[in-house]
């Protein structure tokens, strides 16, 4: 797996910006392997949260931390957060931390995978069914 920034922006004087933190915005083949869980399963119909639906996006965010790693050799912390561009969740993306002396940015990073890459990912993932199977039954209402 490889990242690549595609766009810089140097917004140095807005606040979200001091103390070395930059925010990343990542494009992935990925989150079209977790968007496809989504659907197929309809997870949208789920009125509970789902621990399988959250261990999908932890394995998408495993994969692309330790992408942005090697991108950001410097960083001190790389974190996932639904808010990270905007309070209101429009925005996610990830907090990057470098050194509190280093202004921050925005950066655009897209995420590169070979389809073997995918596919591994895609496997664990789809591995995760009957988790979730276990899942909706453990919530179902029993009728009597
Ligand atoms: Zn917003």
């Amino acid at each position: 797996m490889n990242a690549i920034i595609t766009q810089t922006n140097n917004a140095f004087s807005e606040r979200k910006y001091s103390s070395g933190r930059n925010v990343v915005y990542v494009k992935s083949p990925l989150d079209k392997v977790a968007d496809d869980f989504f659907h197929e399963h309809k997870i949208y119909n789920l009125d509970f949260k789902c621990h399988t639906w959250n261990k999908v996006c932890r394995i998408v965010t495993q994969q692309h931390t330790t992408a942005l790693k090697q991108l950001f050799p410097d960083a001190t912390s790389i974190k996932f957060s639904a808010k990270a561009g905007c309070s209101c969740g429009c925005s996610p993306g990830y907090l990057v931390k470098t050194e509190p002396s280093k202004h921050g940015c925005d950066h655009w990073v897209t995420v590169e995978a070979t389809a073997q890459e995918i596919d591994h990912v895609s496997s664990r993932i789809h591995g995760l069914i009957e988790m979730l199977e276990c899942e909706i039954q453990d919530k179902t209402p029993v009728t009597v």
